[in-house]
């Protein structure tokens, strides 16, 4: 018996890939956050569809299984890509306890990707991704990966940097970084990025600190060589180009 890990992508169906698509047309029984299900409505219509809220993957896991036993074919859906703070992983250390059980992840486009794109070009060179949900994963580990970010002058890009009950995250992330990066550093944050109502913007690690982000907010750091050039955040990596006058 297979379970998909399908990776839907920023929620935009042209950023899709269509092997995803394809897995979540084919399935019977689609289980996902119910906020991601909402992204891809005329997908799922006709089908068995599991929703659950936030903090239950286990319990999503466990209803995978149950309907994958019945001979249904079940799809797990995350935003962005599966196996990046998304189900893949749970599914398959859960799948530890399972005999005959196999999961099949099927990637998908994820948010600093999708982020990147819309800022302009900030991962060309080593970038380093650190969610700041301590839920999981205790402060003081978050801490550790931030100032090892930064000592390595990696861009960072920054999961989770906030939420309703959690308003201080990006404050204290910016004052870590800035141990080891220039307060001019230069910075970007989007939200919704390519879905509807994409917002982004540019700052420096300065003002980053004082800007109020959600749980829709992805934010990128630069490194030293990251720069403003016409409205976007560019990682130069030193290629030598001949200045025109
Ligand atoms: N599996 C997902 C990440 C889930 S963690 C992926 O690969 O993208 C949830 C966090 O991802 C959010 O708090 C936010 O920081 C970020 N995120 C996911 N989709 C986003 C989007 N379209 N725009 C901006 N941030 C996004």
């Amino acid at each position: 018996m297979k379970i998909y890990a399908v990776g839907i992508g920023p929620g935009d169906k042209n950023y899709m890939a269509p092997q995803a698509e394809k897995i979540i047309s084919d399935c019977d029984v689609i289980i996902g956050y119910t906020s991601y299900l909402k992204l891809i409505p005329d997908l799922v219509t006709g089908k068995e569809i599991i929703e659950t809220g936030m903090k239950s993957e286990t319990a999503r896991c466990e209803k995978a299984f149950q309907k994958a036993k019945l001979g249904k074919k079940v799809a797990v859906i995350s935003s962005g890509d599966a196996g990046i703070y998304g189900m893949a992983s749970l599914l398959m250390e859960m799948s530890e306890n399972e005999t005959d059980i196999e999961i099949e992840i099927v990637p998908g486009i994820t948010a600093a990707i999708a982020a990147a794109a819309l800022l302009g070009a900030p991962l060309a060179n080593d970038f380093a991704v650190v969610s700041l949900s301590d839920l999981l994963t205790s402060w003081s580990t978050i801490k550790k990966r931030l100032e090892a970010a930064a000592l390595g002058d990696f861009v960072v890009c920054l999961y989770n940097p906030g939420s309703k009950n959690r308003t201080d995250s990006l404050r204290l992330a910016c004052e870590i970084l800035l141990k080891h990066k220039n307060p001019q550093t230069q910075c970007g944050y989007v939200r919704n990025a390519l879905r509807n109502n994409r917002q982004y913007h540019l700052c420096s690690l300065q003002e980053l600190s004082a800007i109020h982000v959600d749980m829709l907010t992805i934010v990128i750091v630069g490194n030293s060589d990251t720069k403003q050039i016409h409205g976007k955040l560019v990682t130069t990596r030193g290629y030598h180009i001949e200045r025109k006058n």
